[in-house]
């Protein structure tokens, strides 16, 4: 399981720090999350303004 980071981000760039395996990046418009090494611990989503982060 890992989390994906929705089409409704704003890029505010909040959840990047928070990753603890810094598996989260900047990308084409918003941010994205590299699933194979997300550990699902929802630390991204509980700083995020818009709920974009979801676990899948
Ligand atoms: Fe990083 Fe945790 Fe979010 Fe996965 S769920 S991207 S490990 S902060
Ligand atoms: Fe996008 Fe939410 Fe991360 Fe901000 S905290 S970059 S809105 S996913």
């Amino acid at each position: 399981m890992a989390y994906k980071i929705l089409d409704t981000c704003v890029n505010c760039g909040a959840c990047e720090a928070e990753c603890p395996v810094s598996c989260i990046s900047a990308g084409d418009g918003l941010y994205v999350i590299d699933e194979s090494t997300c550990i699902d611990c929802g630390a991204c989503a509980s700083v995020c303004p818009v709920e974009a982060p979801q676990a899948q």
